[in-house]
């Protein structure tokens, strides 16, 4: 008798671990309609303020990141977003990373490799969804767009499972739609994005994929930028931040100098 509900439990069951497992999309483990946001009161207090003016901190539960919340309306490229906040439209290029280029005809820029790619990462992400800024020392570049981190969900804290979880620049990072760029003085979290990008690159994921394969015998003992013709340890931070059609492996000094570069000035060659 009780078969029959016991057996229409368990389909039901089925049915909605299935559904959960297609909402989570972009970001593995969150679930964007059911998550409980405990921090929502707090966070919700500064978007009523232009992000100009920094809230004073609410007397209790001060949140450890400060947030703006929005509405993603359109997205321009892998790393620049239209989003809707305090009623105006504002352009906002995320900080810290840097998507291969689409095409602009009309101001001559090419395509790149996976720059399509990563714009429809971007739009599966974040079109039409609610998102949480978080500004860093500088609020505006020179063409007048918001710096800002875009959070998928309202941070907990900045630790580093939250912001790998939850921080759209570090998707970007960690699927391998975008490579680290850091710019001054914006870099509250240039290390994790190092670190998540090198986490890319090993794992050959998006854009590294296409990146040439390590020279045969093992790791390459240094890396080179084409374009600037200097060399590096792999562990240098500049090393990091060159781009995978620039990027040049050595496996010796010797052999980096004989094809024309010099020693990089911070990692001692
Ligand atoms: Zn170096």
């Amino acid at each position: 008798m009780g078969n029959l509900v016991q057996q229409r439990f368990a389909a039901l069951v089925i049915f909605l671990a299935f559904a959960l497992a297609l909402l989570a999309g972009c970001s593995g483990d969150e679930l964007p309609q059911a998550a409980p946001q405990k921090a929502q009161t707090a966070q919700e207090k500064p978007a009523a303020h232009a992000p100009a003016q920094a809230p004073s901190p609410p007397a209790t539960a001060q949140p450890a990141v400060r947030t703006v919340q929005g509405t993603v309306t359109s997205v321009a490229d892998g790393d620049t977003v239209h989003v809707r906040l305090d009623g105006r439209d504002e352009r906002v290029r995320l900080i810290g990373v840097n998507c291969p280029e689409i095409s602009h005809s009309d101001l001559g820029i090419q395509e790149q490799p996976y720059g399509r790619e990563a714009k429809a990462y971007t739009e599966r992400c974040l079109s039409g969804r609610k998102v949480w800024l978080e500004l860093d020392a500088q609020e505006r570049d020179k063409y007048g767009r918001l710096l800002a981190y875009v959070w998928m969900e309202p941070p907990a804290s900045a630790s580093e499972d939250e912001v790998r979880a939850h921080m759209f620049n570090a998707r970007l990072l960690l699927d391998g739609y975008a490579q680290v760029m850091t710019v001054a003085p914006n870099v509250k979290y240039a290390d994790l994005f190092v670190k998540f990008q090198r986490e890319a690159r090993e794992a050959g994921r998006g854009l590294w994929g296409a990146a040439p394969a390590p020279s045969p015998g093992g790791e390459a003992l240094y890396v080179g930028n084409a374009r600037t013709k200097k060399f590096h340890r792999p562990d240098c931070r500049w090393a990091e931040e060159i781009s995978p059609a620039n990027r040049v492996e050595f496996r010796s000094r010797e052999e980096a100098i004989r094809q024309g570069y010099e020693p990089c000035k911070v990692c001692n060659l």
